[in-house]
């Protein structure tokens, strides 16, 4: 019988798709680049559905029902341009190669275009959820012609987490469109730990609350809004002990952290769309200072604090919970938003209910928060910003005292909260009637005869400046 999908590339994430695929009743093909990880994935887990092994890539397209599906499970980059030269010429018109790596969204554009003048179709496949999720249900974001997403569609659908029995994919608009959608929330996510990271550091360094009852504060916050898998990861995290040393785990681990890039791209495609991802950026902005071991080292001895000695508000953790959550919400809302301008500057249909509600399960952000996200973008509604939908808006209402409380706490003592306060900063600028930016403008109307708006007539208008000749 010939296979319904093959997959190329068997490192843990194509393996365990594969596996994913074959448990669910499919036919799966499966290759390697070096035979080797074929025969080991074959060896240990052939028994658990039907897999077509094969040893050339002549072979693996040769083994498939038309229109042939080929998922592309190697390393991002230029393997992956690697892999589709070599495939090309061994399809025919009408079949879908896929790529469920963590390619930038702007080489699956180009991808897309290259392999649409073949007349195949490509299709960027944003995957989250890591090495478990590939294989007991990932969070799945298609991108690729709406015609790919017929043919491809209900296996992916199949294979992905569900929420309520709802699968966690479906299809996002065209080319780049999932491997966008997979960075930003990459970038949420991003935001997301380290929010957790600042509310850790407050109640330690604040509240001197030791890492073990922080782990039960963390359990119940599971029974709040906050609830989600960041959350419940900390509580582990948190509670775990070092058997070596019996100090808390976290004392013992380097506080440098690492990155593999995805937050990097969210921050300089906002960049380039001019969207205010300021809480995303401070998050990707934090793991680089946390980096800067030898800098952070000098600084400790030579650079003064003069932090203030403060009375801690009387409900201390209560208002450090309502900063997360609020935060938190700013990022989210970021996110989305970032979305929306990227629909606007690519010409994709993003239904931002739809993504949010394929966040729900399987992948890192998954959290009760998306669902009232989802709903608040559900049925048509189209609030100009997650923040101004009336739920959130008064949410976050409920919790601006303790926001702010806990910023003015954090800052006197000399605590870094970034995103935090770049939330709220963010938050304000919002609603604020009137920002400095009528300064800049007039500084710029000075020095570049950049022209400004009026306030109370239509037009550009530019100023005899004293130094203009
Ligand atoms: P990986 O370590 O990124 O890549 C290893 C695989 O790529 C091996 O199968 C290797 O073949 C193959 N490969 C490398 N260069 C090649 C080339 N020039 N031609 C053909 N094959 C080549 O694998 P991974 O960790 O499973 O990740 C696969 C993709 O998923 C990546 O894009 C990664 O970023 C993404 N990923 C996603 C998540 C997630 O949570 N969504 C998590 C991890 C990874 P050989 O065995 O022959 O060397």
């Amino acid at each position: 019988m010939p296979a319904q999908i093959g997959v190329t590339g068997l490192a843990v994430m194509g393996a365990n798709l594969a596996r994913n695929f074959a448990r669910n009743g499919y036919t799966v093909a499966v290759h390697n680049r070096s035979v080797g990880k074929t025969d080991a994935l074959l060896d240990a887990h052939g028994d658990e559905g039907d897999f077509v092994r094969t040893e050339s890539l002549e072979e693996l397209v040769a083994s498939l029902e038309t229109p042939r599906r080929v998922m592309i499970m190697v390393k991002a980059g230029k393997p992956v341009d690697s892999v589709i030269e070599q495939l090309v010429p061994l399809l025919e018109a009408g079949d879908i190669v896929i790529d469920g790596g963590n390619s930038h969204y702007e080489d699956t554009r180009r991808r897309e275009a290259e392999l649409a003048e073949h007349d195949l179709h490509f299709v960027g496949v944003g995957v989250s959820g890591g090495e478990e999720g590939a294989l007991l249900g990932p969070s799945i974001m298609p991108g690729g012609s709406k015609q790919s997403y017929e043919a491809l569609g209900p296996m992916l659908e199949k294979i992905s987490a569900k929420y309520d029995g709802e699968p966690c994919c479906t299809w996002i608009s065209t080319d780049g469109a999932g491997h966008f959608v997979k960075m930003v929330h990459n970038g949420i996510e991003y935001a997301d730990m380290q929010v957790i990271g600042e509310a850790y550091d407050l109640m330690r360094s604040a509240a001197g609350i030791e890492p073990a009852e922080q782990s039960k504060i963390f359990a119940d916050w599971m029974k709040t809004s906050l609830s989600s898998f960041l959350i419940e990861i900390s509580a582990e995290v948190l509670a775990q002990v070092d058997a070596e040393t019996g100090k808390p785990l976290v004392d013992v681990i380097v506080d440098s952290a690492g990155q593999k890039g995805t937050g990097r791209w969210t921050v300089v495609s906002a960049l380039q769309l001019g969207s205010p991802v300021s809480g995303i950026a401070e998050s990707v902005f934090a793991r680089g200072l946390s980096s800067q071991r030898t800098q952070r080292e000098q600084a400790q001895e030579i650079l003064a604090g003069h932090e203030t000695q403060v009375e801690l508000p009387e409900n201390f953790v209560e208002d450090v919970r309502q900063a997360l959550f609020a935060s938190k919400l700013v990022s989210y809302a970021q996110g989305l938003d970032m979305l929306g301008s990227a629909a606007s500057e690519y010409g994709w249909e993003l239904k931002l209910d739809e993504i949010a509600s394929l966040w729900r399960a399987g992948c890192i952000i998954r959290a009760d928060l998306l669902d009232e996200i989802m709903k608040a973008y559900a049925d048509g509604q189209k609030p100009e910003n997650l923040l101004l939908a009336p739920a959130f808006a008064e949410a976050i209402a409920e919790a601006i005292p303790a926001w702010r409380r806990v910023i003015a706490t954090a800052v006197q003592l000399g605590i870094p909260v970034p995103v935090f306060s770049a939330s709220l900063a963010y938050y304000d600028g919002l609603r604020r009637k009137r920002l400095p930016a009528a300064l800049i403008q007039g500084q710029r109307d000075l020095f570049g005869a950049h022209t400004y708006e009026r306030v109370d007539r239509e037009g550009t208008f530019h100023t005899q400046w004293s130094g203009d000749k």
